[in-house]
């Protein structure tokens, strides 16, 4: 089956009881047991229920995985991943990680014992140069928020399995659509279910899904250790979402190539970051290792003042944290999501005051672009050559 089709006839569709086109809400929290010494499937809800269920056989079938868990967010999936290591484990992780995934790692993992370096994990020498005989594990995001640096997934991967290390992909801004770190050798996979799978602002999520059966054993203790379970409310209205994920993201991405390639052109641009654009740094390998380019892009307007007004003056795009709608989202990641990274470092990694993310959803381009079109045109062009302009690689 090709990808829409299994999102359509995959476990989320049909109840196997009634017939019903969209698998019930089983809205219980326990389950009579007729014959204690034949338990049934299901017996607390924590442990499982049948419409989380379906979810979680959902997205570990796109994905190409074992064993498929629904968690409460995306912080909760990833902070439960993180719970399959121990205390004296050493952790090599992208250095451009989520914002919640940073703060996790430096302020509650730490105090666990478990010690993190932050690497650019798209230079293979500085991934095998922070390996120690401590290291278990390799946590990436690819492509990277806000400036879509691309990482090797089958490269670092090949590096990890020499020294024996769990690989964790968050695979948010590509979903299994577009991208499918498991076949290229990572070990895990995790998901903000809020962004693109959901899709309709409407819902927070989490995914992951494992690749072997043997990790879904370790991963399905901890969920329902920790009991951070996704409730079947929210499961059902991600089923619903996933149904679109391949018309949604057609749409989107397509549009978000459009918008790239013309920003490229506007004088009022200093810098635009799309992978699918020939010019970016990750570009060869992004089309080598994924089959889209996604529907995130982030751009550099030069100036701080200069972002404020394109915010301001935008009337289509909310401005908002998140991603991955049915509506644009246009978003300020210095003040948003990186807020608390000392301006140096921040701007070391490209994320400069004039930069601004945006997720393209499904308004009609010309209507995106013409918004954009006003949005930009009090602001003077910004003082390039046009050698530089054609630069699109990170500071
Ligand atoms: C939003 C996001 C998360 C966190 O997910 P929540 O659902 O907000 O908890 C993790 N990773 C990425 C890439 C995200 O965009």
């Amino acid at each position: 089956m090709n990808f829409a089709t299994k999102l359509l006839h995959g476990s989320t569709t049909l109840d196997p009881a009634t017939g019903a086109s969209s698998v019930p809400i089983y809205q219980a929290s326990t389950f009579h047991q007729a014959d204690l010494e034949q338990p049934g499937a299901f017996d607390y809800a924590r442990s499982g229920n049948p419409t989380r269920q379906a979810l979680e056989e959902a997205i570990a079938a796109l994905e190409g995985g074992e064993r498929g868990f629904a968690f409460a967010s995306g912080m909760a999936a990833i902070s439960g991943v993180f719970m399959l290591f121990s205390a004296g484990d050493h952790i090599v992780v992208a250095e451009d990680v989520y914002g919640g995934t940073y703060r996790f790692l430096t302020r509650v993992l730490s105090r666990m014992g478990i010690e993190v370096t932050f690497v650019d994990t798209t230079s293979l020498e500085a991934v095998q140069a922070a390996i120690t005989p401590a290291t278990k594990g390799l946590y990436l995001e690819t492509p990277s928020n806000p400036t879509l640096k691309v990482t090797d997934l089958e490269a670092v991967c090949r590096i990890a399995k020499r020294h024996d290390l769990l690989v964790i992909v968050d695979n948010t801004f590509l979903t299994p659509y577009y991208q499918r770190p498991l076949e290229w050798g990572a070990d895990v996979v995790v998901h903000s279910a809020t962004k693109f799978i959901g899709g309709h602002s409407d819902v927070v999520a989490g995914l992951a899904v494992t690749r072997s059966a043997s990790l879904g054993e370790q991963l399905y203790l901890i969920q329902n250790g920790i009991g951070a379970v996704l409730g079947v409310q929210d499961c059902w209205l991600v089923m619903r979402g996933l149904k679109t994920l391949k018309a949604r993201l057609d749409v989107s991405s397509r549009s978000a190539g459009q918008i790239a390639c013309w920003l490229t052109q506007h004088p009022a641009v200093e810098k635009v970051y799309y992978t699918g654009l020939p010019e970016h740094e990750g570009h060869l390998v992004q089309e080598r290792q994924s089959s889209g380019h996604g529907a995130v892009l982030s751009f550099d307007v030069g100036s701080k003042e200069r972002a404020k007004q394109v915010l301001h003056n935008a009337r289509l795009p909310l401005v908002a944290v998140s991603l991955g709608a049915v509506e644009s989202i246009l978003s300020y990641p210095a003040m948003m999501s990186h807020a608390a990274m000392p301006q140096e470092e921040r701007e070391s990694r490209g994320i400069t005051d004039g930069l601004i993310r945006l997720s393209v959803g499904l308004e009609d381009v010309e209507d995106l672009l013409a918004d954009l079109a006003q949005a930009l045109h009090d602001l003077p062009p910004v003082e390039l050559d046009t050698e530089a302009k054609k630069t699109f690689s990170r500071a």
